[in-house]
């Protein structure tokens, strides 16, 4: 019996949504579900006192790519947003990347040459010439200071543990700037979709069916029976019922708060460096949209251990997790009717331009229907 639908795709992130745009333009018919009470993955903005609240963090768009840049441009427009975060450490506030500005600021330096001769002396200083750990790879990397003030502490929340307790392998290299420039992405294109990125999502799904609030677990036998062929972009050790092992992430807690003014901290992104701070950074989400309001909304990022049913963000791609991984992908490589893609069925930590450029991968060798 024909199916009623050729797709069905698990999971209206960008993933999903970029395959279905896609899809549908070859002449196929698709359903995209999901769990969640909204479309958009994690590109999701929740409208709030007239502000585009980033719900699962700030995201701003930024690719090398003039291909993945066109496409985005062709279904929404962009503004000229350049992210610029700044880092608060115990009250003091210096520019990120680290550049000729911070420098300035931590040592009274001028010039590109008394800035690398600072680094150069605490790098020599510290005669760390083999680094064990993290703080160690850091120190011989960019001094004392610079590690200190802007890496130590804010790494150690990020990771909930000690910078001496990290291997040295999760830094290879600091990037340092010896000029006065804080973009912080070195992309030519970034910015951010005006009007939000539920504008972006709108459009990829104009022409799809979709259905939120559904979890593909909890209507498996019946939703397998509605299409052809599925796209799953969940958890793949969830769709495999955690039969070689859970994969680990590292989760994060949002609080928000509407304040009653115009503008709370003249930034989107502010990092605080510090250990006793708890949080990392505190985003103020009209700044992405040079917003106007007359009150503003602010929301502090906590990084949290990952338990079960918390919202996996972060993968962890150690050994062990890497190694469990390997045998999911092996048994999703045998499917005949499945395309596993996104962050989550792929356990990899994807930028959007990345997963967009996945998605249509994927479909590049799908032929129109007949
Ligand atoms: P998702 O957006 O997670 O979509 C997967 C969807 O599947 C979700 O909606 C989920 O609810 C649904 N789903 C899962 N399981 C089921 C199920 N069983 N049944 C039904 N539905 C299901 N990228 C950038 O380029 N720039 C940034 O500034 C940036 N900032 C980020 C900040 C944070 C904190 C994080 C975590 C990521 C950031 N990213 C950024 C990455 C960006 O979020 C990803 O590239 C993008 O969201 C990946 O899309 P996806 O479709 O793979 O996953």
């Amino acid at each position: 019996m024909e199916k009623k639908y050729d797709y069905l795709i698990v999971g209206s992130g960008l993933f999903g949504s970029v395959f279905s745009y896609e899809i549908i333009k070859k002449g196929y018919k698709c359903l995209v579900i999901d769990k969640r009470e909204h479309l958009g993955g994690n590109l999701y903005c929740e409208n709030i006192e007239d502000i585009n609240v980033h719900k699962y963090g700030p995201h701003i768009f930024h690719t090398n790519d003039k291909f993945i840049w066109d496409y985005v441009n062709s279904l929404v427009e962009f503004n000229r947003y350049t992210n610029s975060p700044m880092a608060n450490y115990k009250g003091e506030l210096y520019n990120l990347p680290f550049n000729m500005n911070t420098f300035y600021k931590l040592w009274g330096v001028k010039t590109p040459q008394e800035a690398q001769q600072k680094i150069k002396d605490q790098v020599k200083k510290s005669g760390i010439k083999n680094p064990k750990n993290l703080e160690e790879q850091a120190i011989s990397l960019v001094g004392v200071d610079i590690y200190e003030k802007l890496i130590k502490g804010y790494t150690e929340k990020q990771w909930g543990r000690k910078a001496t307790d990290l291997p040295s392998s999760i830094i290879k290299r600091i990037p340092v700037r010896f000029n006065y420039d804080n973009n912080y992405f070195n992309d030519k294109y970034q910015g951010i979709p005006i009007g939000g990125y539920n504008k972006l999502i709108s459009k990829l799904l104009s022409k799809a069916d979709t259905k939120t609030s559904v979890d593909f677990f909890s209507n498996k036998d019946n939703l397998i029976n509605i299409a052809e062929k599925i796209v799953f972009t969940g958890k793949i050790d969830q769709f495999y019922d955690y039969k070689y092992g859970e994969l680990e992430y590292r989760s994060l807690n949002f609080e928000s708060q509407v304040l009653d003014k115009k503008n709370f901290q003249g930034n989107a992104v502010i990092n605080y460096t510090d250990f006793e701070v708890k949080y990392t950074r505190i985003i103020e989400h009209k700044h992405f949209e040079f917003g106007k309001q007359k009150k503003t909304v602010i929301t502090k990022e906590f990084p949290n251990e990952w338990k079960k049913g918390s919202e996996p963000y972060y993968p962890i791609n150690d050994k062990k997790n890497s190694a469990i991984y390997s045998k999911y992908k092996k048994l999703a490589s045998q499917e005949k009717n499945i395309i596993f893609g996104g962050r989550l069925a792929e356990y990899k930590y994807y930028d959007m331009h990345q997963v967009i450029a996945s998605a249509l991968k994927s479909i590049k060798n799908i032929p129109n229907k007949k």
